[in-house]
């Protein structure tokens, strides 16, 4: 696509302005818009199908491992939240409180949910008496509402749209075998549909969830080398089970609390997936989670040609739907083909299908990536070809994105690397750290770098950082820093 043509339409390009940029391919490809609320946001359809198809691959994923959907009530007895100390602590700053209902003030305010640990534990305490009872292993698709100051479309408003499950369980191994489960299915979606890759591993103390013994997370590097939280996977301990009083009784006739888990991902991962394939055009959409897969532009330059033409147009299209393809033809007349082109580059349609009156006559379509590329092929075969397409374009962007994610990856930094290398633009920066949260606290003032995970073994540097990558001292263990969403 000519600069120009970019310019003229208003795409601020990432190099100018990274920020400016994803707000303009948020908005222009109608993925969301802001709303009369400050802070929160309005869903577009293509914005929201996108969720929807992430929904259904994650649903799938979740009810492969067990898992079964619930929902519980928006409102939460303000009184609830302060029962787990750490919980409500991290909460409170950002609650939104419900103090008159029906025109009269409440007994008891009422909290519009941020989570929903509280209001799940107290009815867990109903529903297990025994070991019988365990695990419960459930799920729920709800809104939530963090009351946020700075927002940015999708990576963090005031409400959004998430999955948060919760489960229960009669040993501490097998919850936190659970909590490793769901890190892994939440990786294996970010991979084989975002096309995202991610880091996975444990948060410090300082950054894990409020509430929880541990944290797991995911961790995605986005194209201006900003790390995005992308999913998180707590092991709760018997914290909330205490709080609560959710005990069991166990085979051998003991009471004991559950041990539990709770793991959300969010309609933040559409920021993600913006800001790990989108270009200067705009969108760039993993055909997996495309709303339009492909996208048929009929060419016709005078009235006898443009039968035929739309009629091929639409064989290729019920071709390739009854394949199981999303597709459509862009039969507008009011458009001239190049203006339909940048049209769907901008909303990220990976595949588009050129058909001309001399394609008609040899019995071809002009295939077109997203990702770049051009080739005629057979309409006999389009399904075929398409398929393959699809699947080569889906690989080729988590190969691109995970090499563009090592290429701004930095191991066994030192205190001068680790300031220069955020100072430079940053990227995942590992090094060794002593554990001291007073290191963790400097290096964050200094650098305006986190700590992200301590990586999982597989992402771990051989050999491992004998010292601190800022005090010096011995390391006790790897950590990933990033400038962070
Ligand atoms: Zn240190």
């Amino acid at each position: 696509m000519a600069k120009e043509q970019t310019a003229e339409k208003g795409i601020t390009s990432r190099a100018e302005d990274f920020a400016a940029w994803y707000n303009d391919v948020v908005l222009k490809a109608e993925l969301a818009d802001y709303s009369p609320v400050r802070g929160c946001m309005v869903i577009r359809p293509r914005g929201y199908r996108i969720w929807e198809l992430m929904q259904r691959a994650l649903d799938d994923l979740f009810k492969e491992t067990g898992h079964e959907n619930a929902y519980f009530p928006l409102f939460i007895p303000q009184s609830f939240l302060a029962r787990e100390a750490e919980h409500v602590e991290g909460f409170s700053p950002q609650l939104a409180v419900v103090t008159h209902g029906g025109g009269k003030e409440l007994e008891e305010p009422l909290v519009v949910r941020p989570t929903s640990e509280t209001i799940i534990y107290a009815m867990l305490s109903k529903w297990i008496q025994s070991y019988r009872d365990l695990p419960v292993l459930l799920n729920q698709w709800a809104n939530v509402v963090r009351w946020e100051m700075r927002t940015r479309l999708f990576l963090r408003t005031t409400e959004f749209l998430w999955q948060e499950g919760h489960t229960a369980h009669a040993t501490a191994e097998e919850a936190e075998a659970e909590a490793r489960t769901i890190l892994g299915v939440y990786r294996r979606f970010m991979e084989e549909w975002m096309a995202m890759p991610v880091l996975t591993g444990q948060k410090t103390d300082a950054e894990k969830f409020a509430g929880a013994v541990r944290t797991y997370s995911c961790e995605a590097l986005m194209q201006d080398n900003r790390a995005l939280q992308a999913g998180t996977s707590h092991f709760l301990g018997q914290n909330f089970a205490r709080a609560f009083g959710v005990q069991f009784q166990t085979a051998q006739g003991d009471m004991d609390y559950v041990w539990s888990t709770s793991w959300g991902v969010s309609t933040r991962l559409i920021g993600g997936l913006v800001m790990t394939h989108g270009d200067d055009v705009g969108l760039v959409c993993p055909p997996r989670l495309a709303p339009l897969q492909v996208v048929v532009v009929p060419i016709w330059k005078s009235d006898t040609d443009s039968g035929s033409v739309l009629e091929a147009a639409r064989r290729v299209e019920d071709a390739l739907r009854a394949g199981g393809i999303r597709v459509n033809v862009d039969d507008r007349e009011s458009m001239t083909p190049g203006a339909k082109y940048y049209y769907w580059e901008l909303r990220g349609v990976p595949v588009r299908l050129e058909v001309g009156p001399r394609d008609v006559a040899q019995g071809q379509v002009v295939l077109a990536r997203r990702t770049g590329g051009k080739v005629p092929v057979p309409v006999a075969s389009v399904l075929e070809s398409v398929k393959a397409a699809l699947e080569e374009i889906q690989a080729e962007l988590l190969r691109a994105a995970r090499e563009r994610r090592e290429a701004n990856s930095l191991r066994h930094v030192n205190r001068d690397q680790l300031t220069e290398y955020m100072e430079a633009g940053g990227g995942f920066a590992y090094g060794g750290f002593c554990g001291s949260p007073e290191c963790e606290v400097e290096i964050k003032e200094r650098t305006k770098a986190t700590i992200r995970v301590l990586p999982d073994p597989e992402f771990r540097s051989d050999p491992p950082p004998a010292s601190c990558a800022w005090c010096g001292k011995k390391a006790v263990t790897e950590a990933v820093w990033a400038r962070a969403y």
